[in-house]
């Protein structure tokens, strides 16, 4: 079955073309890009509106799906169908399952689940050690061979120095980056909020910033000794970004993302329209203005290499409980491509081209998965966005099993439209696309 997308914008940085382009599909290949492709009377011509743009599939490297052991919160179905509402084609999902996803069986069970239920790639990630305990390694080549794309404790800080330059170590002769959540544990304590003058002024625990930036220049110290890659997961202060820039500099293998709701919102949003609410408590927390005007500086300067959404699904009972004893974590998944193209697109701060370098080249480099380019034999994964349309977020349509969004009412100034994986459409936007079927499935459905 070939489909031609015809007329759209196309951004795709490695094949240096950010102009109208038409994009040939043939089955679950792209078969061609150029300029008024002349195709035979067997494809079917879809005309991108004006104003739409064509990109390589987006990929989120940091999600968690909660399946096996957590489907209350969210499933690999309810997760993928999230992922393609939000315009990725790709998903990481990290191990913090129940069972742990430390062992091949559990790598292949996702891999078997998602295979048959799965609407978008998913790529699982191993733990780091065995049942993320912190002790030993886990059976990190097992992993690999069943398809695991990196490495990580996320949840938790690889426990010890020496753990961590063991799993640089041996995953770096597997060409598997270690992804780090950097979070000094002691310095976290029963933390619940930024360690700041806005926590302090509501009574909260406080998460200084140094919980951080120490593990992150620990685990730059292990890179550069190891020269193994090293991808820092959710970072979050200009501290440690400082740190991430001087290490590249230097030429060290580290690569660092960043969540919209990091580049979006401040702890000062803890004071109120809804004070102490449980949906802005995430890991790490909301930080300070300065520090997301770094990170706003990182994303374009290019020392944030990719934008991730941390996706922790927690259901509606759980996050309904005092800010203290509510779980750390928010759905990001259907809000972030939106949030980037509102709050980093339309201020200036990047363009679209950086903003496909961050949303789909950087993350498949970083994982060494398929994609990231529309280049002819590459796998036919798009997403095709509507920058300049505005939607109101309601959480309540939302794919995904849980509700628990900060975003809920918030309008913003660009959508997704539509979201190819391997040439099947599996989400058009009929809002955004109107009348147009976005090969084979008509808007709206
Ligand atoms: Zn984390």
């Amino acid at each position: 079955m070939k489909r031609l997308l015809k007329g759209g914008h196309l951004v795709d940085p490695l094949q240096g073309i950010d102009g109208i382009r038409d994009v040939l599909l043939d089955g679950d290949r792209v078969a061609a890009v150029g300029q008024d492709l002349s195709v035979g009377s067997d494809v079917e011509v879809i005309v991108v509106p004006d104003g739409f743009v064509v990109c390589p599939g987006f990929v989120d490297m940091h999600v968690h799906l909660r399946e096996p052991g957590q489907e209350h919160k969210e499933t690999i179905a309810t997760g993928t169908a999230a992922a393609a509402a939000g315009g990725f084609t790709g998903v990481a999902c990290m191990p913090n399952t129940s069972p742990v996803n430390d062992t091949a069986s559990v790598t292949r069970l996702i891999l078997e689940k998602a295979a048959v239920e799965g609407i978008v790639h998913v790529y699982p990630i191993g733990a780091v050690s065995k049942g993320m305990k912190g002790e030993s390694l886990a059976e990190i080549a097992d992993l690999k061979s069943a398809g695991c794309v990196a490495l990580s404790d996320d949840g938790k800080v690889v426990a010890t120095a020496l753990l961590m330059r063991r799993a640089l170590e041996y995953a770096g002769m597997l060409q598997m980056p270690v992804i780090d959540h950097c979070e000094e544990p002691t310095l976290k304590g029963e933390g619940v909020a930024h360690e700041g003058f806005v926590g302090s002024r509501l009574g909260l625990r406080g998460i200084p910033a140094a919980a951080e930036s120490i593990v992150v220049d620990r685990d730059i110290a292990l890179c550069e000794m190891t020269g193994s890659p090293l991808h820092i997961a959710h970072l979050s202060t200009r501290q440690a970004l400082r740190s991430v820039a001087a290490a590249k500099s230097r030429g060290v293998r580290v690569t660092c993302e960043v969540a919209p709701h990091h580049f979006t919102l401040t702890d000062e949003r803890l004071v109120g329209p809804i004070p102490y609410d449980t949906n802005l408590k995430m890991n790490p927390p909301l930080r300070e203005l300065v520090d997301l005007d770094a990170l706003l500086n990182g994303l374009k300067d290019g020392t944030v290499d990719a934008i991730a959404t941390d996706h922790a699904p927690h259901q509606l009972d759980e996050k309904h409980v005092e800010f203290d004893r509510a779980p750390f974590g928010i759905i990001g998944l259907e809000t972030a491509v939106a949030l980037a193209l509102d709050r980093l697109l339309h201020s200036g701060i990047i363009t679209l081209r950086r903003m496909v370098e961050l949303l789909s080249v950087n993350p498949c480099r970083i994982l060494n998965v398929p994609g990231g380019s529309l280049r002819p034999e590459t796998p036919a994964d798009v997403t095709i966005i509507a920058p300049s349309v505005s939607w109101t977020v309601d959480v309540s349509a939302s794919r995904s099993r849980s509700r628990n969004s900060p975003f809920d009412g918030w309008t913003l100034r660009g959508a997704v439209a539509a979201t190819i994986v391997g040439g099947r459409t599996v989400y058009v936007n009929g809002t955004v696309a109107g009348a147009v079927a976005f090969g084979g499935v008509a808007a709206g459905a």
